[in-house]
């Protein structure tokens, strides 16, 4: 069952090896936030080749935090990028499930500001959402995901439909 010619986005040309697992296990960020999906096998490279990369849990809860501990063990010769490289975002912290509810519950009050006629209201409503999930997100560490990635957290991870 090794198929090389249709591999996960993180594998590289270079490696011959099989995925392992799902494709999309995880997404591996690297410091400007460029993301690849991966299976935990080529993520864990992927992940250790990047200095400031970062991995999310993808369809496979856990494969974050399994990634990110493979990506330290397995390239010797990174390790002293290891204090650079931000920790895998654990879906089960609790502090990272707050700032994502907070992101979604700023989306909402964004799409129910379009149709709130005083734009006063609107916009202290706004405010007060952008704040708190502003806050969220720092206390979980996450403040410089961009929307793009956080539209993705909450859609796959709280069931957000936009
Ligand atoms: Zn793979």
């Amino acid at each position: 069952m090794t198929n090389t010619t249709r591999r996960c986005a993180a594998a590289h040309p270079d490696d011959p090896t099989p995925c392992v697992g799902p494709h999309d296990a995880v997404l591996v960020l690297d410091r400007n936030n460029h993301g690849a999906n991966g299976c935990e096998h080529h993520g864990a490279r992927l992940l250790a080749s990047l200095v400031g990369g970062r991995v999310v849990s993808g369809s496979v809860d856990g494969a974050a935090i399994r990634v990110h501990k493979a990506a330290g063990a397995t390239e010797p010769s990174q390790r002293s990028h290891a204090e650079n490289r931000h920790p895998a975002i654990d879906m089960n912290d609790p502090l990272v499930l707050t700032a994502l509810q907070a992101v979604r519950r700023h989306f909402a009050t964004t799409r129910a500001a379009l149709s709130e006629p005083d734009p006063g209201q609107a916009e202290a409503a706004l405010a007060a959402s952008s704040r708190e999930a502003h806050d969220a997100l720092a206390a979980a560490g996450l403040s410089d995901l961009p929307n793009g990635i956080l539209l993705r957290l909450v859609a796959t991870r709280l069931g957000y439909q936009p």
